[in-house]
């Protein structure tokens, strides 16, 4: 990474994601490096952004050191309110099961980000970077030239940097060309991911015990449910308007996120009928699944709606790996997917931005050679996503029974 020159070194990030956007964001706030994200949607609205994210402390941390004050308060002011009470696990009556406890050493404190609105936290980590993120940029390969990296994007354009981070999420196209023999391992795990508002919810019955709570359900054939609420502290419209005039953060209402998950030799289906069926399909299939459920939850599946509806595959990388240590550098789910279960996927790879953050501007301001740095930066991400992956597979192994990799839990 040259400084050389007098010039700053140019860092391009492929994926405006959660982690590539708060690298973006952390490189900006130090001021040490000219950083630009290519990003294949052609919008922030590009895809489908609609489920609730649980914000760890390491998260929490990460996204404080890398924002500015002001992005910071917008996700205080917007994130879940409804923190205090844990998670609970049933069975599909409703009888109680044992769960497993987190420790948070955030306690109870009021204005802890514990879960966001995954959609608001794209458009507060957008905040303040139009002149740095390009839409309807997708990266198809790059090649070292004279000293020098060229990113070409699938409508003909290139850039050029002395950097490139793969922050491009699970199917990364620069892992694919770096590292094609990196590959995730299937967990047998089919999901259905969907979202319905909570008033709708309370209105059909869901009891005041379940509805401010992560709840577990683990029915006898394998049929497993986490229903998570998103309360929003203040609007995100009003919030936007007190703190950051003149940024959209859209309209949100409060909502609960479900997850359904069947090991796929119990769901009946092969693969190919399931990715085929539509958001109502799917919601009408978690209906005939639960008919024997108690009517307190089966309310909130009767709300779901459609078009927030979505079906999802597990995967995980077992082992993580770290990469070549050089000016390809891997961060997130590029490099370190996990399932869902542990709610530390995003968190882990906004740890990784804060982390390359710090790496990339020791280099910047000559404090550290790049092998170096990035070695550094790999060795510590490595450990922390190994551990975040055996957490989320044995939390995946408790709620589930059935899943098909084998690691130490
Ligand atoms: C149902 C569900 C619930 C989850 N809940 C949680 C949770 O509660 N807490 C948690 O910590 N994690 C959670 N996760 C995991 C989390 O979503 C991911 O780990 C996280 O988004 C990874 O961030 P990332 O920046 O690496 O990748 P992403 O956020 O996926 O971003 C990658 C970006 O790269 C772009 N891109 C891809 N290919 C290209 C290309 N060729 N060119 C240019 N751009 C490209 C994509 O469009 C995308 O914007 C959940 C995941 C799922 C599926």
């Amino acid at each position: 990474m040259g400084s050389q020159n007098g010039r700053r070194p140019r860092v391009l990030v492929v994926g405006g994601g959660v982690g590539g956007l708060c690298l973006a964001q952390g490189l900006r706030q130090a001021g040490v490096a000219d950083v630009t994200v290519f990003e294949r949607d052609a919008s922030a609205e590009g895809r489908m952004q609609g489920y609730r994210l649980r914000i760890s402390p390491e998260g929490e941390a990460a996204l404080r050191e890398c924002l500015p004050r002001r992005a910071q308060d917008l996700l205080t002011a917007t994130a879940n309110d409804r923190h205090q009470l844990g998670l609970v696990a049933f069975d599909e009556r409703l009888n109680p099961l044992p769960a497993p406890t987190f420790d948070d050493p955030r306690g109870d404190a009021p204005d802890k980000i514990d879960a966001v609105d995954r959609a608001t936290l794209r458009r507060v980590l957008l905040a303040g970077l139009d002149d740095v993120v390009c839409f309807g940029k997708r990266f198809v390969r790059y090649e070292e030239v004279g000293g020098e990296l060229v990113a070409h994007f699938a409508d003909g354009d290139h850039a050029v940097g002395d950097i490139l981070v793969a922050a491009d999420g699970a199917h990364s196209a620069v892992r694919a060309q770096l590292r094609p023999d990196d590959t995730t391992q299937d967990l047998g795990v089919r999901a259905i991911l969907s979202r319905t508002p909570r008033a709708a919810a309370i209105e059909a019955g869901l009891p005041e015990s379940l509805r401010d709570r992560f709840v577990n359900v683990t029915a006898p054939d394998g049929l497993r449910l986490a229903l998570m609420p998103m309360v929003f502290r203040t609007p995100p419209a009003r919030a936007a308007e007190e703190l950051w005039p003149g940024l959209d953060l859209g309209v949100s209402e409060d909502y609960y996120m479900s997850v359904f998950s069947v090991h796929k030799d119990l769901l009946g289906l092969d693969d190919e009928a399931f990715f085929g069926l539509t958001g109502e399909q799917l919601c009408r299939l978690v209906l005939d699944r639960t008919v024997d459920w108690h009517p307190d939850l089966r309310g909130v599946f009767a709300h779901a709606q459609p078009a927030e509806t979505y079906p999802l595959a597990l995967r995980a990388t077992v082992p993580v790996r770290a990469w070549e240590p050089g000016p390809v550098i891997p961060l997130g789910d590029a490099v370190h997917l996990m399932p869902p279960t542990g709610g530390v996927g995003a968190n882990t790879a906004l740890r990784d931005a804060s982390a390359l953050c710090r790496a990339l501007t020791a280099v910047a301001r000559g404090e550290a050679p790049l092998a170096e740095a990035v070695a550094g930066y790999q060795a510590e991400m490595v450990r922390y996503a190994t551990e975040a992956i055996e957490m989320s597979l044995k939390i995946a192994r408790w709620s589930m029974k059935k899943i098909d990799v084998g690691v130490r839990a």
